[in-house]
């Protein structure tokens, strides 16, 4: 069978071992929360949005800047550093105050994921890599973790779900299915709006009665009336509806 091959000085690490441990303690502490490069994926949105009580239009607004990521059909969604001194607007001198919600690169870190959707029978391959930048002391500390121990330690599981389900829509959004429409058109403010904005999803949901066009078990349904998370997961199933005519969603 052929060998899976990685970028260059990209070696996954598999089952083995790392020493590492952040705490306020090591001499480098919040070095790595400033003139940070932090992409946003939607469920982050969700859980930093809720974590500052914030409704996710004026969050977008204050916090987040577009740019043009991997996806040239798609805009990527960064965060906005303070202008004074770079930092992560969610830093005190105390530490991160959005901690129990902080984004998925700041949580799987000095780990990342890298999912690979391309083997022969369709099932995912998750792989992580260990970064190793020069400033970062807490790999002189002298605790130990494998990724399993890590992730577990990190509570990274929930976000991993919902940024796999994030790839799948990120991946129908690079082949372009607003042809015709162009950039900003119709078809992609929705998408905006349903992966980004939850509360402004929220709104339009109710105003067009969209959940009522769809049988939903009942357990789901009353979920979704106050988890933000639920409704992106119907959201991203009705963008598969609409921009490429397939999705676990039935009609009534
Ligand atoms: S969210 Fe928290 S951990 Fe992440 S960069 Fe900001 S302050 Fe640092
Ligand atoms: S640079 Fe490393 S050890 Fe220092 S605060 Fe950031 S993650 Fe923790």
């Amino acid at each position: 069978m052929k060998e899976k091959e990685f970028p260059e000085n990209m070696v996954p690490i598999g089952n083995g071992e790392f020493q590492f441990e952040c705490h306020p303690g090591v001499e480098c502490f919040t070095l790595c929360c400033r003139n940070v490069d932090l992409i946003l994926y939607p469920y982050d949105i969700i859980r930093l949005k809720n974590s500052v009580s914030m409704d996710s239009e004026e969050f977008l607004r204050r916090h987040t800047t577009l740019c043009q990521g991997d996806n040239p059909f798609f805009p990527t969604v960064k965060l906005k550093l303070k202008d004074e001194g770079k930092e992560c607007p969610f830093l005190e001198t105390s530490g991160c105050t959005v901690y129990h919600d902080r984004p998925s690169a700041c949580r799987t870190y000095p780990l990342e994921r890298a999912v690979d959707r391309t083997n022969l029978h369709g099932i995912p391959e998750e792989y992580y890599f260990l970064t190793d930048h020069v400033y970062c002391l807490g790999h002189k500390e002298e605790k130990r973790f494998n990724v399993k121990s890590w992730t577990r330690n990190q509570k990274v599981f929930e976000f991993n779900v919902l940024n796999d389900y994030w790839a799948e829509i990120d991946t129908l959004f690079a082949t372009n299915p607003w042809k015709g429409e162009g950039a900003a058109g119709e078809k992609q403010q929705l998408s905006f709006l349903v992966c980004y904005n939850i509360n402004g999803f929220r709104r339009f949901a109710e105003q067009h009665k969209l959940l009522k066009q769809f049988s939903i078990d009942k357990a789901v349904r009353r979920r979704m009336d106050t988890d933000d998370s639920e409704l992106l997961k119907f959201g991203f199933e009705w963008l598969k509806l609409v921009l490429a005519g397939k999705s676990s969603l039935v009609r009534k």
